[in-house]
């Protein structure tokens, strides 16, 4: 028998800070880029993510609700991203779990050099 939830709310004490918006059990790193609905397990894979998927691509930042439209080269790109959208989300979320298996992912720097070195 459960009949513990959905027949009215315990009432206890007035200010509780149950019930608010209590964060999931695992944090999810959203990707904010516009049209874009991927959601990452961690900051590196969040990271990663913008490096491969969006910043190459783009001339201007196509971050949600970000009025800074200056057209960058991909590094200054990657540090406006960096500094402006995804520093936030670590504050608030941390890390994230590590990756299931190390080794899979190419490392931030790896890619960062990769998307630099195309331009010579
Ligand atoms: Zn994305
Ligand atoms: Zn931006």
């Amino acid at each position: 028998m459960s009949t513990k939830r959905g027949v009215g709310r315990p009432k206890k004490a007035a200010h509780s800070e149950t019930d608010a918006e209590s964060p999931p059990s695992y944090p999810v790193f959203r990707c904010g880029m516009k049209d874009c609905m991927a959601e990452l397990h961690n900051l590196s894979f969040l990271q990663t993510h913008c490096l491969k998927i969006h910043i190459p691509y783009s001339l201007t930042c196509q971050w949600e609700g970000c009025d800074d439209q200056t057209p960058r080269p991909a590094a200054a790109m990657w540090r406006h991203t960096r500094e402006k959208h995804i520093k936030p989300i670590a504050w608030q979320l941390g890390d994230g779990p590590a990756a299931p298996s190390s080794g899979e992912l190419p490392s931030i720097q790896t890619t960062l050099e990769d998307l630099l070195g195309s331009r010579a």
